[in-house]
């Protein structure tokens, strides 16, 4: 078969599993499935992640948050960008929960909810030291006020996002540290003004393996249930991991497995060329594999010359350009490589390395740019 990506949702269960084991049975979960789970496949991804016990959803696009509810899922889904007014419409008809960060959008959405007669549940975004949405911390008080006088909206969280929770670094810690303690503050602010802030959220993945005061009532973690550490937990200093509270290893697993199949076995002589641009040249007479993928499934061009693929239990090294729909791989002057031999580009359950993370770090990219640009002709195939 030609280049397909296996998802493997007995792993992704067993990610959501160990984020539970590590956070507490108390504290909900929200998945965020924004750019089709990562590439994953946002509805099977969010079915999968119900039956393991998430509680709610988060994307990016109202679109992302209307296809949900098509599928038939129920639970809220929190819209984590800043959507325009033409959008409002549809998040009133899909039942999106918005994050709010100033007044003028809330005064909008209460226009839009009065006019379809419905009330919208909104979640209030205070911007901590991310500096992008999110209102002033000391602002979120009145924020809050203002949300509970709009007779259409209701407040059923308050939230922010952390800019380096990923980072090990002593100063990172120290910014995230202050991005929690300003958070706290806000959020007991609107407590003291009597207002309910609801479900209280800070945590991407970094966080959760870092930063247990950032989990408060429900934690958002994304590329590390999709089976990546968004940071160097092996290599970090220990030292600078300790100093971290009740920090442990957490175990999560690649998700996705990006397989093809080698359509062709040719020989070719000392001195011949592969692919475009000539970029590498047989040194002795060898047999070359061409596999089906290229960078238009999501293969990065970059990895050209620098990547391995794994045909059975070897590793074989890409040769020369890779092309929009095709690559190749040297086979060596023997070989017990057959054709039609199915051949994994990255993710394979048992070699640690060969995953989207380590893809990345050689073309110079991290492992969520890598599985969200596995491309809509990839066919996603769910193994549970
Ligand atoms: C994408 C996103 C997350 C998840 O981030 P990861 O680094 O994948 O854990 C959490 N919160 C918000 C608001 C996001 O946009």
């Amino acid at each position: 078969m030609r280049a397909k990506a296996i998802i493997h949702l007995d792993r992704f269960k067993e990610n959501i599993n160990s984020v539970k084991t590590r956070i507490g049975q108390n504290r909900q979960i929200c998945v965020p499935v924004k750019a089709d789970a990562y590439g994953h496949g946002a509805l099977q991804i969010a079915k999968t992640a119900l039956t393991a016990g998430a509680s709610c959803f988060g994307v990016a696009a109202v679109q992302e948050g209307l296809a949900l509810r098509k599928g038939g899922i129920k639970t809220p889904i929190l819209l984590f960008s800043q959507p325009c007014p033409d959008e409002i419409k549809d998040i009133i008809k899909a039942d999106l929960t918005p994050f709010v960060s100033d007044a003028e959008f809330a005064v909008i959405l209460n226009e839009y909810a009065a006019k379809a007669n419905k009330k919208i549940s909104v979640h209030l975004k205070i911007d901590t030291g991310m500096g992008r949405i999110g209102c002033d911390t000391k602002d979120a008080k009145e924020l809050a006020a203002h949300i509970k006088k709009l007779s259409d909206l209701i407040l059923t969280g308050t939230a922010t996002h952390l800019a380096v929770s990923d980072s090990t670094n002593v100063n990172d810690i120290e910014y995230t540290k202050n991005q929690i303690s300003r958070f706290t503050k806000a959020v007991n602010a609107i407590r003291a003004a009597k207002i309910d802030p609801g479900i209280v959220h800070a945590a991407n993945s970094g966080a959760v393996i870092l930063h247990p005061n950032a989990w408060f009532d429900m934690v958002r973690p994304g590329i590390l249930l999709y089976g990546y550490k968004s940071f160097e937990e092996y290599t970090a200093p220990v030292a600078q991991l300790k100093s971290l509270s009740k920090f442990k290893k957490i175990i999560s697993e690649p998700v996705m497995e990006l397989q093809s199949s080698v359509v062709l076995i040719k020989k070719i002589k000392e001195g011949e060329t592969v692919s475009y641009g000539r970029t590498w040249t047989a040194e002795k007479d060898t047999l070359i594999g061409v596999i089906s993928v290229g960078y238009a499934d999501g293969l990065p061009r970059l990895a050209s010359n620098r990547w391995q693929v794994l045909i059975g239990k070897e590793y074989y090294p890409l040769v020369g350009r890779i092309s929009m729909d095709q690559c190749c791989v040297n086979l060596g002057k023997k070989t017990n490589v057959k054709r039609w031999d199915e051949a994994v580009i990255f993710g394979s359950p048992d070699h640690d390395d060969h995953d989207a993370s380590s893809l990345a770090k050689i073309t110079g990219t991290i492992p969520y740019e890598i599985t969200c640009n596995i491309s809509k002709r990839v066919p996603r195939v769910y193994k549970r």
